[in-house]
């Protein structure tokens, strides 16, 4: 009994242990999108206003053309 809660705790770290994954190697994919869009000349302007998006968003999703207000 003790071997297969073991192995019930083994196998949700597991699955938690994916799912962060998956989350780390999704940040990176963006993460590498900014970094490629980092050398245009519009990277980091709301399309719409023009006004510069905070460095915060862009970091949570480099590929937000748009800042918070007009994405709306
Ligand atoms: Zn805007």
């Amino acid at each position: 009994m003790q071997l297969r809660i073991s192995r019930m705790d083994a196998i949700n770290n597991k699955s938690v242990t994916e799912a962060a994954l998956r989350k780390a190697k999704d940040k990176l994919e963006k993460l590498k999108f900014a970094l490629v869009k980092v050398d245009d000349e519009d990277f980091g302007i709301c399309i719409q206003c023009k006004k510069e998006i905070p460095l915060g968003r862009i970091l949570i999703m480099p590929q937000a053309r748009t800042c918070v207000n007009c994405s709306h």
